[in-house]
């Protein structure tokens, strides 16, 4: 079975999430990537260094310099003639392609895949990861996309990839890039932390948010997360959301500060390998997951933890 992995990228480097795919993939048969952008020569060298990657197709066009999956969607159903399966890494990127893909191949998509059973047989989370549905599809052509954090990242040296240089098959014209607003990241980036400290509505405003959350994570070197309700009460951006309609994470370290520990929270982060909470609630449902729990006044423990690290 041969397999198309889409390869993310910032226009120099691979991103993470890509080497999960390519280990999700791998369970499938032979892996080959699809790299499309504008100037991408870069990107098309590290992608062939992946770990058990065979043939790199590398799209270079002004068509696909900002990646758009309108224009992305057809060169990879053309690739797809080809392959038997179409695999992009579940980020908001790839959550834009891949049923632009599956709808082009007139099949279904099978979203964030858990795990691979056989060659067309899934999981995948429903209800909130509250269920693991075991999906199996009779379609010849599969399209997924895949949880990063379900799969070990392939290692992304050692490979020996060849480049096959692909014709672009032009512009759709459904739809323009007008501008990109890149938050400037001075610490870790959520989705691929080692260690990750989030706060809740508890913290009852941005100021304190970012006076009790931010020095604790920089003496941790983690990356800032929140809870949906931090998130809509303004104390941060709505991509440091957590949770089923956040950011799905699984760090080293997830400190939860002044959080309950709501399903979609935990739908988000439960698969984090030491859970620490603080919460003046024993009763507090975060603490059913958590490795480590201090039961307390954040305002007060939280500068004493800080101080002490
Ligand atoms: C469709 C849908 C999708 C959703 N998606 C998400 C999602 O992706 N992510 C998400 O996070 N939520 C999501 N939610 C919202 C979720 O249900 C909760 O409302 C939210 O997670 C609550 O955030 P919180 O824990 O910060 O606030 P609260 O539930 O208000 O909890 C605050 C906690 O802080 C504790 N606390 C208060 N004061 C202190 C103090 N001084 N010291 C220590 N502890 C204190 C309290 O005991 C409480 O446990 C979603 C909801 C729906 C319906």
């Amino acid at each position: 079975m041969k397999t198309l992995v889409w390869v993310e990228h910032d226009g120099q480097s691979v991103k993470d999430a890509t080497l999960s795919a390519v280990t999700a993939a791998a369970k499938l048969g032979e892996v080959h990537l699809l790299v499309a952008g504008q100037g991408v020569d870069a990107v098309a060298q590290a992608a062939v260094k992946i770990a058990g990657v065979g043939k790199v197709h590398v799209a270079d066009d002004a068509a696909y310099a900002h990646q758009l999956a309108e224009n992305v969607a057809p060169l990879a159903v053309e690739l797809m003639g080809h392959h038997d399966a179409f695999v992009a890494p579940a980020t908001t990127t790839g959550k834009a392609l891949a049923p632009r893909v599956a709808a082009l191949l007139d099949v279904m998509q099978i979203s964030d895949v858990l795990s691979v059973e056989g060659e067309d047989t899934f999981t995948r989370p429903i209800y909130a990861g509250n269920a693991i549905a075991t999906v199996q599809t009779r379609d010849a052509k599969k399209v997924l996309t895949v949880r990063g954090t379900a799969f070990e990242k392939a290692a992304a040296e050692g490979g020996s990839g060849m480049i096959e240089a692909v014709a672009a098959t032009g512009d759709t014209g459904l739809a323009t890039f007008e501008g990109a607003e890149i938050a400037a990241l001075t610490r870790p980036e959520l989705t691929s932390a080692r260690v990750i400290v989030s706060g809740g509505r508890a913290l009852g405003s941005g100021e304190k948010f970012h006076e009790l959350i931010e020095p604790l994570a920089d003496k941790l070197g983690a990356a800032v997360g929140a809870s949906r309700a931090a998130v809509d009460a303004g104390y941060v951006p709505n991509d440091y959301q957590v949770g089923q309609t956040g950011k799905i994470v699984a760090p080293e370290v997830y400190v939860a500060v002044g959080i309950s520990g709501a399903i979609q929270h935990l739908a988000g982060m439960k698969d984090s390998k030491i859970i620490v909470a603080i919460n003046k609630d024993e009763d507090a449902p975060i603490f059913q997951v958590a490795d480590v729990g201090l039961v307390g006044d954040l305002f007060k423990i939280v500068p004493e933890l800080t101080e002490k690290l």
